[in-house]
């Protein structure tokens, strides 16, 4: 298979290395195929056009979703599980053999680190595949043996197949690791899937077509399709009838949009969603712990993961020194170019992102904040200018209630607020329409759980962010999304469970 994406080189900036740009295709029923409709993906470090992507309309995205049908009715769908761990290895050592084309590819469509991309995106994705594969091979099922009124003994118990053709459809600020996290347990389970990767990011997904395709997966059980949401390939997948179940990763207002969708053909959806997660630093934390803890809470990946914290309460106490020491490891932060020596954040996802985290910058100012760091654009004097770059950004001095506290960025900013009392910030905290993560910082035990479980989040961390055992249920509250995936949540979600009674 060939390669699609080279990676950048800070030795090589000029832009426009390559003449004319690779042409990221469709994979239906086993064979990579072009449509007459494309778009341009273009690098958020320089704005130059990386490749032309196909784009899947109605006609097509129908063609994958007969394809995976077929496959399910066909050996695929009898397979056992130790037979699709079997799968599940060998495409997580086809993404390994070319690991720095998937590292290439990431970094070209998203300007991240280079060393992130290497240790996080490629690195989990590799892992998704392998925990899902070790976990159907000892997965277990209910039995529960009990009597019937006239005395007969029971048998009971629980047989899971595949819920059928799952359209998965994913965003940009993760793209592999995201994707693989949906296509990894759906597989599993014996699914065959129809995948709608974001349009700012098609390469590592086209990529996983090409591993797919060599590892051996029958044509029709892994598809993929480019495009937009509304009016293309996304939307087509949520009205398409052969589809069993929707599982969505974006914003709150998509997945409403996709629920309505889905409503007449009641298919199952599984949503993780948007997020307006809250850090709340005690008083009594490890102060320089806190202080790193929050910068990468706040910064990582520009902020454009949907974990980040971008609501930081810190008790009065240690406010100012907090505030003061934040700004200090914020300034020091190095944005470049992703393969630069010692960068720290590369740009957000591209033009149009940046506007709409500069337009909350510019609210912050009419709301009334103190910028404390950034607020604006850095200004290189070379070709990352006409990238997506934006300053990583402190905020404070906002009521609870500013648009700026309350809805959600995804770029690389927080506002951080002081608080007096436990039950007062954990009342702030939770009075959100959001509901996805929260961090604690603080070294007293007792008010690490009791805080914890009070939180209206799926998920809590305490003295730490973002790490995670793969087998834990993962997702949000309110409008942070629709049920749980990860481990046996996942197998729960990728399967149609029949409840087999028998009487002895
Ligand atoms: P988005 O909702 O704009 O797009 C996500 C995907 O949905 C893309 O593939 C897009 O093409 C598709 N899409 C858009 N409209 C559609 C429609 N009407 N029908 C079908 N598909 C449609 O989200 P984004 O900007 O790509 O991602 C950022 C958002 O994702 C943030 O809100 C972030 O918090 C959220 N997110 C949540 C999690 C989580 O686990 N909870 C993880 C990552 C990102």
């Amino acid at each position: 298979m060939s390669t699609i994406v080279s990676s950048s080189s800070s030795s090589a900036h000029a832009p426009s290395a390559r003449p004319v740009p690779p042409l990221l295709k469709l994979y239906v029923d086993g064979e990579f195929v072009a449509t007459e409709s494309r778009f341009e993906n273009r690098s958020p470090v320089t704005g130059e056009v990386i490749s032309l992507v196909c784009e899947a309309g109605s006609a097509e995205v129908e063609r994958a979703v007969a394809a995976a049908r077929r496959a399910l009715q066909g050996p695929w769908g009898k397979t056992v599980a130790e037979e699709r761990a079997a799968v599940l290895n060998r495409i997580a050592a086809g993404i390994e053999a070319r690991f720095d084309e998937f590292v290439a590819a990431e970094v070209a469509d998203t300007g991240r680190p280079v060393k992130q991309a290497r240790t996080l995106d490629i690195a989990r994705g590799i892992a998704n595949f392998r925990t899902f594969a070790e976990l159907i091979k000892t997965a277990s099922s209910d039995l529960f043996e009990s009597r019937a009124a006239d005395g007969a003994d029971l048998i009971n118990y629980v047989s899971r197949k595949p819920l059928g053709v799952i359209g998965i459809i994913s965003p940009w600020n993760l793209p592999l690791l995201l994707l693989t996290w949906k296509v990894a347990p759906a597989l599993a389970m014996g699914n065959c899937v129809v995948v709608k990767p974001s349009e700012e990011t098609p390469s590592s997904a086209t990529l996983l077509a090409e591993v797919m395709h060599d590892a051996g997966v029958p044509p029709g059980v892994f598809n993929l399709v480019h495009g937009f949401g509304p009016g293309s390939a996304g939307e087509a997948l949520t009205r398409q009838k052969d589809v069993a179940a929707i599982t969505f990763t974006g914003e709150s207002r998509t997945g409403s949009t996709i629920m309505k969708a889905v409503a007449d053909g009641v298919k199952e959806v599984s949503f993780e969603l948007g997020g307006k997660n809250a850090a709340v630093v005690f008083a009594d934390a490890d102060f320089d712990a806190a202080v790193e803890g929050v910068r990468r809470s706040s910064f990582t990946n520009a902020g454009q993961v949907c974990l980040c914290s971008e609501r930081v309460y810190v008790e009065r106490p240690i406010f100012e020194r907090f505030v003061a020491a934040l700004k200090q490891k914020t300034e020091a932060m190095r944005l470049d170019y992703p393969d630069a020596e010692g960068v720290d954040m590369g740009p957000v996802i591209s033009r149009g992102h940046r506007d709409k985290v500069l337009s909350y910058y510019r609210l912050a100012v009419e709301e009334g904040a103190t910028v404390v760091t950034g607020g604006g654009v850095p200004h290189f004097g070379d070709v990352r200018d006409a990238g997506a770059y934006v300053q990583p950004t402190i905020l404070t001095g906002l009521p609870d209630t500013a648009r700026c506290v309350t809805e959600e960025i995804f770029g690389p900013v927080c506002h951080i607020a002081p608080f007096d009392m436990e039950d007062e910030v954990i009342g702030r905290v939770n009075d959100s329409a959001y509901g996805l993560a929260a961090c604690v910082w603080t070294t007293n035990l007792s008010r690490a759980h009791r805080v914890s479980r009070q939180f209206h989040t799926g998920l809590v961390w305490v003295n730490t962010w973002f790490t995670r055992d793969l087998r834990t249920p993962f997702g949000g509250a309110k409008l942070s999304g629709i049920g749980r995936e990860g481990g046996r949540h996942s197998l729960d979600f990728y399967s149609e469970i029949t409840t087999i009674c028998i009487k002895l």
